[in-house]
């Protein structure tokens, strides 16, 4: 059975106590590799090995670590087919999807970010006959990397990519869940010349390999994307050491339909925007509401085009939705799925398992489910849910609809359909999100900072942004 390793110091090791988890393959089911289940020693000498590196990687101008990172983004591309497979196996999404949208936007983050250190300008500012300041942006050190299980690759390299560029050196967790791309990451970086100890990899549980990261008192950042909870913890032994901290966190993001929307998109957008990797993206929309002149025309398109989802194996052609990530997550959303019904809501489409045959029997499949009938403040519209469920709502007007929009404590995403375009630009104000779409979803240029407004997390990452987290700024003041 295949054995992922860490990759501390530029080396392939062994967990330290030994020992290892099983990897499941969810679309079937079954274990199908060994991850380490690294401990605190682990992490320390991946620490120790950042630390090591440091001096010389901060040393290097920009045109030398943007090419050490090119060569990363390059290899990636060259490997696109065989991570697509890997990440496809290990997580269940669709092989289109991997291919299609995950391994190229893990190309374009190391790429995005070896071009953009090219061009990053510090400032300067002139004190007239007093003298002249200027910023100088330096990097932090060591600085910890953890990310979740859902879009592995693509928000790994999101979080590595402008920390190495910046000239930090990184140990990073991927989440336990899916490990293999990250896996195949540390191969990369070793075929690609990536010195010793620049980036270091250590697998192994949040409770143990992550906590003993951030505990770590060498670690100056802390870039977290994951749940809520988990990000208050991490918020909560972070703020007392005086870490950086970066918290990309959990979403209920609202999908508002008004009747002028072009009517066709805003039902095929909104059937992606809900069930998207089996609706285990953060940015997923899970509450739709539609204004009510066209709710009943809206919930039978919307509903024909769902029920046409294909529920296959990730590997098939066909298949539009592919198996949930673990078995323990299908429980998690069934659970949803009961308690919706016991909040009153009529099921109008899905709710059930999906059984599949032969050697896919095993694995963890849903069917894409819609309720209606719910309230707007009830527990399946306040929780996030994280996979295929989604509940359609009425609403009469603009200022109805914010306040049902607005009233998680989560504040993501949102999307809005209309052809209005000062309705548009009012309600993007209005709405309590760190990103708004317009007649579309996902769409984003790298450039633009991202993340979330109250429980959905602080910080924001792309662009310069990410770069100035991952930099102190230091204020050379210069007095004639
Ligand atoms: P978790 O919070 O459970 O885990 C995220 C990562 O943190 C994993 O690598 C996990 O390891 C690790 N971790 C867990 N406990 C600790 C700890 N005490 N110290 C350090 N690290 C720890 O999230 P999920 O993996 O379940 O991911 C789903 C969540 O991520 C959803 O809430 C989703 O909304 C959110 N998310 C947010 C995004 C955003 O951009 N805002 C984007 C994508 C997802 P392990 O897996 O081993 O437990």
């Amino acid at each position: 059975m295949k054995k992922i390793l860490n990759f501390i110091g530029g080396e392939f090791v062994e967990p330290q106590n030994g020992t290892y988890l099983d990897n499941y393959d969810p679309s079937r089911g079954k274990v199908y590799s060994k991850i380490p289940r690294s401990g605190a020693p682990d992490v320390e000498a991946a620490v120790a090995a950042a630390q090591q590196a440091f001096p010389a990687w901060s040393a290097l101008s920009a045109q030398e670590r943007s090419r050490h990172l090119m060569a990363i983004s390059k290899l990636i591309d060259q490997k696109l087919p065989d991570l697509a497979k890997a990440e496809s196996l290990d997580n269940g999404k669709p092989l289109k999807l991997a291919q299609s949208v995950d391994i190229p936007r893990a190309r374009d983050n190391f790429a995005f970010f070896a071009t953009a250190i090219l061009h990053e300008e510090d400032p300067f500012h002139n004190m007239g006959s007093k003298g002249f300041n200027y910023t100088l942006r330096q990097p932090l050190g060591t600085v910890a990397c953890i990310s979740p299980w859902n879009l592995p690759l693509y928000l790994f390299t999101w979080k590595i990519a402008p920390a190495l560029a910046a000239g930090n050196c990184v140990v990073a967790k991927p989440s336990e869940v899916t490990p293999m791309t990250a896996f195949l990451l540390s191969l990369i970086c070793h075929e690609a010349g990536l010195p010793k100890g620049v980036l270091n990899l250590v697998h192994g549980l949040g409770p143990e390999a992550g906590e003993a990261l951030i505990q770590n008192n060498t670690i100056k950042a802390i870039s977290f994307t994951g749940g809520t909870k988990t990000g208050a913890h991490i918020a909560s032994v972070a703020a007392p050491k005086f870490k950086k901290l970066s918290l990309e966190l959990g979403g209920k993001n609202p999908n508002i339909v008004f009747a002028d929307a072009d009517f066709d998109r805003a039902v095929k957008t909104s059937v992606r925007a809900s069930f998207a990797n089996q609706g285990q993206i953060c940015l997923c929309g899970s509450r739709i509401f539609v204004q009510a002149a066209i709710y009943d025309k809206f919930k039978s398109a919307f509903l024909e085009r769902v029920k046409g989802l294909t529920v296959g194996p990730p590997q098939e052609e066909d298949s539009r939705m592919g198996a949930l990530v673990s078995k323990e997550h299908l429980e998690k959303v069934m659970g949803y799925i009961d308690l919706a019904q016991a909040e009153g809501g009529t099921l109008l489409t899905g709710g059930k398992q999906v059984q599949m045959q032969g050697e896919y029997a095993q694995g963890y499949y849903l069917e894409p489910t819609v309720f209606e009938n719910l309230s707007y403040n009830c527990r399946t519209n306040q929780e996030e849910i994280f996979g295929p469920v989604v509940t359609l709502t009425p609403f009469e007007t603009e200022e109805e609809v914010l306040k049902m929009a607005n009233s998680t404590e989560y504040g993501l995403a949102a999307t809005v359909f209309t052809q209005n375009l000062s309705r548009a630009h009012r309600v993007a104000q209005e709405l309590q999100s760190g990103i708004v779409w317009i007649n579309d979803w996902l769409v984003r240029d790298l450039r633009t900072p991202f993340g979330g407004a109250k429980n959905s997390g602080v910080g924001r990452e792309g662009g310069f942004e990410a770069l100035h987290f991952f930099t102190e700024a230091k204020n050379v003041c210069f007095n004639f």
